[in-house]
């Protein structure tokens, strides 16, 4: 029995109540007593576990970096820039509609599809928007439906929850999820857990990670748009390249840019505490690349990842082009920004340096991640 491993009532006091929730929807969908209600998870009623799996899988309770890599990339953490990259390119759908209905060039929609179609995976756990802008994890089985959850919403997801509703059903073998960076640490913690009941993770197929600097609270973001937009009308919201500093919302019948600053204050508290800017643990991961209209950034990281990526690209499925290399170069120092100011953050909140709040990791490994080595 492992002794960091608690229960649904620690997972409350040291996760829920300290505001250091992700909303990731690891522990939701597994138990009658947690569920997610408008962007937070809510406890229905009180569990005297004494260990559970929302405890084992939360990205935001203790974690060992080396055992999630271990159970992802069978070697310990890649404490590299971007994490373990075996590759990083430039891609994009070879489909101009994809192209024009995702949110850069149509990647992640691409690959979901791709490995649906050929039977890779049975189902794909995406996320959708529904009613009111609220994001929501949405099961997948047809390729044809991928391009309906495309584009970035950037309000926080509990998408894990479908994976965990899906892992269940008997009829059901692989499935793949796409997921922003904790989402991919909460399935590596799955995969990596002691607990006899690791939840179906031998069931989880590729992960498509997507890059994440943070994302934004529902309630409290919906109520200041809501002046400003009707949210059922919104198609598409955007961050465009610095210098722009602005956040963009497309809809029907109007475009705002409104000032990045006035967005922050709805970051999620657990974003600033965040390592991770480029999912590093899910088996590729997808972001934009800036000053390239239309294209992705992809990193193939696991040898599934890479095997993925080839299929694609042989299928004429996925365009493959180098990616510049001020672009590589400008990912890296974003990405160990956000380390280093997660780092500050976390010590500010702890009051200590050798507090590390929810990482379990050595100094070694800290100084690494740091440095970038
Ligand atoms: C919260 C958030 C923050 C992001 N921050 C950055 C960033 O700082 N830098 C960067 O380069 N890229 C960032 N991205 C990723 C970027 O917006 C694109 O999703 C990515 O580049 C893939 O582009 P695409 O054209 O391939 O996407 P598409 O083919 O349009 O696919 C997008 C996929 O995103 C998924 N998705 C949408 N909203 C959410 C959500 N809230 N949670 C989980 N999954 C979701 C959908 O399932 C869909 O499959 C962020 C995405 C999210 C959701
Ligand atoms: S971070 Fe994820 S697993 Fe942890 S409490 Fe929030 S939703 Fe649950
Ligand atoms: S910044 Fe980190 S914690 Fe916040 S949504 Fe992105 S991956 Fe999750």
């Amino acid at each position: 029995m492992s002794p960091d491993i608690k229960g649904g009532r620690q997972l409350l006091a040291d996760v829920i109540n300290r505001d250091l929730c992700s909303l990731c929807g690891a522990c939701v969908g597994m138990c009658p007593y947690l569920t997610a209600y408008k962007g937070r998870v809510v406890a229905l009623d009180d569990c005297n576990l004494d260990q559970g799996r929302c405890y084992a899988f939360c990205p935001r309770t203790t974690t060992d970096l080396d055992a999630a890599s271990r159970a992802v990339f069978g070697a310990p953490y890649d404490a590299g820039p971007i994490g373990k990259a075996r590759d990083v390119f430039m891609t994009r759908s070879a489909a101009g509609d994809v192209r024009s209905r995702g949110q850069y060039g149509g990647t992640v929609s691409a690959l979901a599809a791709f490995a649906l179609e050929r039977g890779l995976i049975d189902s794909a756990v995406l996320t959708a928007t529904g009613g009111g802008m609220l994001p929501e994890g949405t099961l997948v089985r047809a390729a044809s439906e991928v391009i309906g959850c495309a584009r970035s919403n950037y309000v926080a997801a509990p998408t894990l929850a479908a994976f965990n509703r899906e892992a269940r059903r008997e009829d059901v073998a692989k499935v793949g999820v796409v997921a922003t960076p904790c989402q991919a640490l909460a399935l590596a913690k799955m995969r990596a857990s002691p607990l006899e009941n690791r939840n179906n993770a031998d069931k989880l197929g590729p992960v498509i990670g997507l890059f994440c600097t943070w994302a934004l609270r529902y309630q409290e973001f919906a109520r200041f748009l809501r002046e400003k937009v009707a949210l059922n009308e919104i198609k598409k919201f955007d961050i465009p390249p610095p210098p722009a500093n602005v956040f963009q919302v497309f809809s029907d019948s109007t475009s705002l840019s409104i000032p990045l600053d006035d967005v922050r204050g709805f970051i999620r508290n657990t974003c600033n505490l965040c390592l991770d800017m480029t999912a590093e643990l899910a088996d590729v991961s997808v972001g934009a690349a800036e000053g390239v209209e239309g294209w992705n950034t992809l990193i193939v990281r696991s040898d599934r990842g890479a095997e993925l990526v080839e299929a694609a690209r042989a299928a004429g499925v996925l365009e493959v082009d180098a990616l510049p290399d001020e672009n590589l170069n400008h990912l890296k120092g974003a990405s160990l920004g956000k380390r280093r100011r997660a780092f500050a953050n976390i010590a500010a909140m702890t009051g200590s340096e050798s507090d590390l709040l929810y990482l379990d990791i050595s100094d070694e490994l800290r100084r690494r991640l740091v440095e970038g080595e």
